[in-house]
């Protein structure tokens, strides 16, 4: 029987002796402030017990990993039609990377690139006729937690330095992949991003990736082949241009964001996620790519 409380212990003391912990990013001040030394790792399994260790009950600005739950809300609301608008081939692109490689006739590669996740931004400004608001009410309703909040400093901030966010937006628009005006939904994109949630939120909340598309309190958000879509594009596109070493190393569908979060899970078995705000060169939590690669190789539980 395998003891997750045991080994999630083991990695956040250990963690506490470990000194290269990479670099916070620093391309928004708000990011920039936060202490290298925190650790924080959330185990939630298919029969909805928990085990935490560390800061796990603390939030953070979840960044990228908010693409996931802005494709499974915009997905539920549009079906397959959204496979017109965006690819599903893996960009190995790093992380804000802007290429016009990454729209072919301004399709972009994926939905977890920037260009990708402003598509599936613009769905949703179409979709909703308050599309900040309703957002925050899925992600509040997937979790059972209404105590979730966009930080609307990390927001502000976004759009004062969201250079190639604009460019790409405009890209899009030019290619008439974009059907509301840049602002409106750069404000939806950056708002998305500056989701601030604790792991064990966040666990809660990709829970429905693990279970058949099924929240915790068994109401349905997607049909299971929704969410094999949603798992397969985590696991080939969710880690910038280091998708490939996660797969190797972990061994399991996930998302990271450059707050240092890094959601994954296992279908029908356990979410995680981990955080620590030091990142590799590639842009993905240094500790908490190590402390995942621990507990799949501990456990034997990825999905390989
Ligand atoms: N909000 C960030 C940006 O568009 C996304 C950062 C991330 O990849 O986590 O620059």
């Amino acid at each position: 029987m395998v003891n997750y409380q045991t080994i999630i212990d083991n990695i956040v003391a250990n963690s506490k002796e470990t000194t290269n912990r990479g670099v916070v990013a620093s391309y928004i001040p708000e990011l920039a402030n936060i202490s290298l030394h925190k650790f924080g790792i959330h185990i939630l399994d298919a029969n909805q017990k928990s085990y935490s260790s560390g800061e796990a009950l603390e939030g953070f600005s979840i960044q990228s990993i908010s693409k996931v739950l802005a494709l499974a809300f915009s997905f539920g609301l549009v079906g397959d039609e959204l496979w017109k608008r965006v690819d599903v081939e893996p960009s190995g692109d790093p992380f804000n990377h802007l290429s016009l490689l990454e729209l072919e006739n301004g399709i972009p590669r994926n939905p977890f690139i920037n260009a990708g996740a402003i598509v599936i931004a613009d769905i949703l400004v179409s979709h909703l006729k308050n599309p900040k608001e309703e957002f925050l009410s899925f992600v509040q309703e997937l979790t059972n937690d209404s105590s979730i909040r966009y930080n609307e400093k990390v927001a502000l901030s976004e759009k004062n330095t969201g250079f190639k966010n604009y460019a790409a937006a405009n890209l899009l628009k030019s290619y008439g992949n974009l059907n509301n005006d840049v602002e409106s939904v750069l404000d939806m994109y950056f708002h998305q991003c500056s989701l601030e949630m604790n792991c064990k939120q966040l666990t809660d909340a990709f829970y429905i990736f693990m279970n058949h598309g099924k929240c915790q309190r068994g109401k349905s958000y997607l049909n299971i082949n929704q969410v094999k879509r949603i798992n397969a594009l985590m696991l080939t596109c969710g880690f910038y241009d280091e998708a490939g070493e996660f797969a190797f190393e972990v061994g399991l569908p996930g998302k990271s964001g450059v707050g240092g979060g890094i959601v994954a899970l296992l279908p029908n078995v356990y979410c995680v996620a981990t955080w620590s705000p030091g990142l590799n060169p590639k842009g993905n939590s240094k500790l908490g790519m190590a402390a995942l690669e621990e507990l799949t190789t501990k456990t034997g539980h990825s999905i390989f």
